[in-house]
């Protein structure tokens, strides 16, 4: 099993260390004889674990006190609803720039709710994809929000600059699902951040949003109370009954994070990962990736065999090197390696080995 390097873009691998901690305390918590999951959310012991994570969360980003954390339901989707129905009204406008699937998915939600405008996209240029910088576009001042993703999971693109309006005044919030924790961020560049935990978090079922204080208590009538940010934030995040299990494994993997470094040994260590592969891609001609050297992934490495008729073999081989999870979104095909925080050199480095030989064999 240590042999096995899971490159799954989401739900995704989660540190050895924090696995085998949660399997130690899986049935006996705390000496309480059960499990984490099986205990009340209002109770001390999970009120401590909470709290606890929130707090070291707040560490891991720096995080000011005008911002508040929550810990939610619904996934990354489920925020592409909360947000507008929370910062936005019917009338008002919502810019988005557009880079690839997910932040298309969001507008597309965010449209149900108000009024949407796509302001800018990424391009192409000589097989290469990047983002316009904004001396080519800019953020209406009137808009309510306007709405990027700094890591687009599926296409392997990532923007490492803060898009801003001229006065600063338009909150600026970020889908940062797939990228979050990857780096340190300077979280006042945003009005929201959120995220679901599944690719660099935790497990599935929590989202994390980060939202700045003065941005809350503008909901519309008809937010649903769950989804309802204020309300999340007066009750702690526990209007209703949180994802305890999620939460508490989230508030694991910010310990881990912590004793690794934090989060500007992570960013080392994330751009050592992803430019082993990219260079082993760059000097063959056998594989090729079409981002801009500037927007490229950290996190999600797509790359494509010049030969597409030996993706099943390439797959096939793969994981018979314990190299499993390596197939790119049915959407674009090719190959994608997910290479999140939890992702150790050692694995980077053993699918540069396998490419090496693969390409050895067959080029
Ligand atoms: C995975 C992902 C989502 C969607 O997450 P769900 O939890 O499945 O709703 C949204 N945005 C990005 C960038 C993602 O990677």
């Amino acid at each position: 099993m240590q042999n096995t390097f899971n490159f799954s873009a989401g739900p995704a691998m989660l540190p050895a260390e924090v696995m085998q901690q949660a399997q130690e305390e899986l049935i006996n918590w705390q000496d309480l004889g059960t499990s984490v999951m099986e205990v009340s959310h209002r109770g001390k012991p999970f009120i401590e674990v909470a709290e606890q994570a929130e707090s070291d969360l707040r560490e891991l980003l720096s995080i000011p006190s005008d911002y508040s954390v929550l810990f939610m339901h619904g996934g990354g989707r489920g925020q592409f609803s909360a947000v507008p129905l929370n910062i936005a009204g019917q009338n008002e406008l919502s810019q988005h720039l557009v880079t690839g699937q997910w932040s298309v998915a969001a507008e597309e939600e965010a449209r149900r709710f108000c009024q949407t405008q796509i302001i800018a996209t990424s391009k192409e240029h000589e097989g290469k994809m990047y983002v316009p910088k904004q001396d080519e576009w800019t953020i209406a001042e009137e808009s309510a929000y306007f709405h990027y993703c700094t890591n687009e999971t599926v296409d392997g693109i990532e923007i490492d600059w803060v898009p801003r309006s001229t006065s600063g005044n338009v909150p600026v919030v970020a889908d940062m699902s797939s990228n979050i924790l990857s780096k340190p961020l300077n979280i006042e560049d945003y009005g929201l951040i959120y995220a679901g935990a599944q690719k660099n978090i935790g497990p599935s079922g929590l989202s994390l949003v980060i939202v700045r204080n003065e941005l809350l208590g503008k909901e519309r009538r008809d937010t649903p109370s769950i989804f309802n940010y204020g309300l999340q934030a007066k009750s702690g995040s526990m209007y209703n009954t949180p994802p305890t299990f999620s939460w508490y494994l989230a508030g694991l993997v910010f310990k881990w994070l912590k004793a690794q470094g934090g989060l500007s040994k992570m960013a080392e260590t994330n751009l050592q990962k992803s430019q082993l592969l990219y260079s082993r891609i760059d000097e063959s001609g056998f594989y090729n990736n079409n981002v801009r050297q500037d927007y490229r992934s950290k996190m999600n490495v797509t790359f494509k065999l010049r030969d597409e008729s030996l993706n099943d073999s390439f797959l096939k081989q793969a994981e018979e090197n314990g190299l499993v999870a390596l197939k790119g979104h049915r959407s674009v095909g090719g190959m994608r390696a997910s290479i999140y925080n939890a992702m150790p050199i050692s694995g980077a480095q053993a699918l540069v080995d396998f490419m090496k030989e693969f390409e050895r064999k067959n080029g």
